[in-house]
């Protein structure tokens, strides 16, 4: 709280320009939730990049479209103003939206790093191609993962890699893997398998479990590497800003995140919990784009169902090759 009031009070004194520095708020932070450096108008920003501006819900959603995109903000402050929506895929922005008389306000770095990645996409230098594809199946061996009743995550992780191993390999790419057997692999040492191999691109493959009581928790989540400066979206406050290895990758982490998770949303029904930033290890070790996708909740008594299903697991397995083939057509150049 303290720190929002701080940081209104300077996008008040320094809005005229349209941008603001809020850094002095994120260092009296103490609660790790920096606002980062540069805020922008989104108004402005919306303006100089020909996009029609308007309220779809009065001072609690905000569109932005053209007739190539379209993005919709959540500015109601008892949302989480980080909630956005690119094409009708959530992105949590790395940053809160700043509101001020009214107005919104976006960081510079989602701009650059969350939207500038998906509406104007990253090329590889012509003749870099993607050849080679990490395949990183959590936990195994000692290590089960998360536990449902009968339903243990490493087993599955291993059997969603080796359906997508197939299928991209069909699709004439070099795969790769960090487990192929119920092996214990740390996990320090799972982004050096890739990079071992070359690896162009590093996917990691999760199912999640709800703490809560009820079962109610179930969805999709893809994430990448949380930009230097932000803190990330997991991990219980996560006060940690630093830059870390897979920084280096930025547009290309969001890129692929996206591309995954809206190939995900495409083809399954399953509820869309987003793209978002996190610093696990496997994320801010790698040394090429990476993500972690969060396949759905095996706590979730349909959504456990059915990730135990080798026919549901194919059509999740089509759907990540698709979003990997995706993003390789667009990075082309
Ligand atoms: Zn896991």
């Amino acid at each position: 709280m303290k720190t929002a009031a701080a940081a209104l009070l300077l996008m008040a004194a320094l809005s005229t320009t349209g941008a603001a520095s809020v850094q002095a708020a994120a260092r009296q932070s103490n609660t790790g939730q920096g606002f980062g450096k540069q805020y922008v108008s989104l108004n402005n920003w919306a303006r100089a990049n020909e996009f029609t501006i308007r309220w779809i819900e009065r001072d609690k959603t905000l569109q932005c479209s053209n007739p190539r995109a379209r993005l919709v903000f959540n500015v109601d402050p008892r949302q989480d103003l980080r909630k956005a929506q690119i094409n009708g895929v959530v992105v949590w922005l790395a940053f809160p939206l700043v509101l001020q008389n009214g107005n919104a306000f976006i960081s510079q770095v989602d701009l650059e790093q969350t939207l500038a990645p998906v509406l104007s996409p990253p090329a590889n230098r012509p003749g870099i191609k993607i050849k080679t594809v990490c395949l990183d199946p959590g936990h195994g061996g000692s290590d089960p993962g998360e536990v449902s009743g009968g339903n243990v995550e490493k087993k599955y992780t291993l059997l969603l890699a080796q359906e997508v191993r197939d299928q991209l390999t069909r699709a004439g790419l070099k795969v790769c893997m960090t487990r192929t057997t119920d092996a214990t692999v740390k996990v320090q040492a799972r982004p050096e398998i890739a990079r071992q191999h070359n690896a162009d691109l590093f996917v990691s493959m999760h199912f999640n479990c709800s703490e809560q009581a009820r079962n109610e928790v179930k969805g999709v989540e893809v994430y990448c590497c949380t930009p230097a400066g932000a803190t990330s979206r997991n991990a219980g406050g996560e006060g940690d800003t630093r830059w870390v290895k897979g920084n280096q990758y930025n547009e290309k982490n969001m890129l692929l995140a996206y591309q995954v998770q809206e190939s995900i949303l495409k083809s399954l029904a399953v509820e869309d919990r987003g793209v978002k930033r996190a610093r696990f290890l496997v994320l801010s070790e790698a040394a090429m784009p990476a993500i972690l996708i969060e396949g759905g909740f095996l706590s979730h008594p349909a959504e456990g169902r059915k990730i135990a299903d080798p026919a549901y697991r194919r059509q999740m397995a089509r759907a990540i090759v698709e979003g990997i083939l995706n993003y390789q057509r667009i990075v082309k150049g």
